[in-house]
């Protein structure tokens, strides 16, 4: 069998994340709306799974970082200061031939013409500016006065919190300010699947420090952010970090690095890490009228610190998640015959679903009621999947498809039947090699804790 292309792994992976549950599209019995999209009972453990680990990282193991959730809703003045609503826009142009809404850089160049790239159309419209951002209003009347926008980004909440921040956690610099949460952009070309979404969530911190640290600083985030990866499963390979070059970074930024995925639909951004200088405190403190200082005790100085910006996006990576994890392999049926299985191979720490038991017979009251005490035992540890419909090949199938590290069949010789020293033993499959092992009831949250939290590799 030869290896599908790139377009036809994308479409199998689009079409498995609807299967079973992991991407649904947003309204889709009133057809959809584009650029929006939900998750279903597997997408959200996923997602959970990947934005737990990251609160976990950046801030429950370090003492250097706190954590924020601000509101969606945000005041005007903020995104002014910030230069949203001046510049937060993209150059849109639309091909008279096919009516398409184009962003600039999507044209493409024939013999120096620039032509439509769905229908090849010459006529375009001049380029015109177009605000990503959504409006809103706030309260009854909807005049200029009432006008809110809901947050291209989460890092302003976290700029203009600063203070209130540092008052209240007393924190020295170089330290943080986490958040996760929902952005919206009314990106003119939502594609790729998720990729490119109208309303998305980010993970985002702001990392303040000393200006002379700051550069320094730029280079430990992007290691930290890149073990980060590996960590939930990405392979150092089909990551790459892009030194964005002096005329793409923002006029403020002393540095800046994109790091970008091989997708199945090319190398794209997951995450940026920003040196954004003291900018945005800057910006704030020069509009708001308070003062945005930090006060350093030893030198007795006052200063508006920098800033350094890892922001990550959680669509983006669970798809690269899904993507790194998707593979076909050839595996033995129920009669032995080998066929082709699919897989998601998750890393165990964020796998939807942990562990699956199965009885290995269903009309058997004793497999049965074993098989429901494993799940009662792992329960308060993992998440776990209880399944005893069909053939126990086809079970592992089903779980395989869905990315479920481990597998447990309760079967005679855990009754005793054949040989009493396996009584209360199971079979713990793996997905990956699919090999089996033999472990005692007792000993399963002791084996396959570790193997979750990635301490013991496989
Ligand atoms: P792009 O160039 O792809 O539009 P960006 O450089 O504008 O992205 P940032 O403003 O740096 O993105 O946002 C930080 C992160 O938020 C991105 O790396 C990405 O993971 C995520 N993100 C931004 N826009 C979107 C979107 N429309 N859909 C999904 N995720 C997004």
């Amino acid at each position: 069998m030869s290896a599908p292309s790139d377009a036809q792994r994308m479409e199998k992976i689009v079409s498995l994340c609807k299967r079973r549950g992991f991407i649904f599209q947003s309204s889709e019995i009133y057809g959809g709306l584009n650029g929006l999209w939900d998750y279903g009972p597997l997408g959200v453990e996923l997602k959970r799974n990947l934005k737990d680990y990251w609160w976990r990282v950046m801030v429950h193991e370090r003492d250097d970082v706190v954590g924020l959730d601000g509101s969606i809703l945000t005041h005007p003045a903020v995104l002014k200061a910030s230069g949203h609503v001046e510049g937060f826009s993209d150059p849109m142009i639309d091909c008279r031939t096919c009516k398409a809404h184009l962003r600039l850089d999507q044209l493409v160049e024939k013999k120096g013409i620039k032509q439509c790239p769905s229908c090849g159309g010459k006529d375009l419209t001049e380029a015109r500016q177009f605000n990503l951002m959504f409006e809103t209003h706030v309260g009854a009347a909807a005049d200029e006065s009432s006008i809110a926008y809901l947050r291209p980004e989460t890092a302003q909440s976290i700029f203009v919190q600063f203070k209130n921040v540092l008052e209240v956690s007393r924190k020295k610099l170089p330290f943080g300010i986490a958040q996760i949460g929902k952005a919206f952009r009314n990106e003119i070309n939502p594609r790729n699947f998720t990729f490119r979404s109208r309303e998305f969530e980010q993970m985002e911190l702001e990392y303040f420090c000393r200006p002379e640290q700051g550069m320094e600083l730029l280079e430990y985030w992007k290691e930290e952010r890149l073990k980060f990866y590996e960590n939930i499963g990405i392979s150092r390979a089909n990551l790459h970090v892009r030194n964005v070059p002096d005329e793409e970074r923002a006029f403020y930024s002393k540095g800046t690095y994109d790091i970008e995925y091989d997708f199945p639909f090319g190398r794209h951004e997951l995450e940026g890490v920003a040196y954004r200088t003291d900018y945005d405190l800057s910006q704030h403190q020069k509009a708001s009228g308070k003062s945005l200082e930090y006060f350093d005790e030893e030198t007795k100085e006052k200063l508006i610190p920098h800033v350094v910006e890892p922001s990550a996006g959680v669509d983006r990576t669970l798809l690269a998640l899904i993507c790194e994890g998707y593979a076909e392999d050839q595996a033995p049926n129920d009669k032995g015959e080998m066929e082709t299985r699919t897989v998601l191979r998750f890393h165990p720490r964020i796998a939807p679903i942990k562990c699956a038991i199965f009885p290995l017979l269903k009309n058997k009251e004793p497999l049965v009621v074993k098989a429901k005490e494993i799940v009662q035992l792992l329960r308060p540890h993992m998440t776990v999947f209880y399944d005893e419909s069909g053939a126990i090949g086809r079970r592992y199938r089903r779980q395989d498809e869905i990315g479920t590290p481990f597998g447990v069949t309760v079967d005679f010789e855990t009754l005793g039947e054949k040989d009493a020293a396996l009584r209360d033993t199971v079979t713990l499959r793996d997905r990956d090699s699919m090999k089996q092992e033999r472990v005692a009831i007792k000993d399963l949250v002791e084996t396959l804790t570790p193997r979750i939290r990635g301490f013991i590799s496989i």
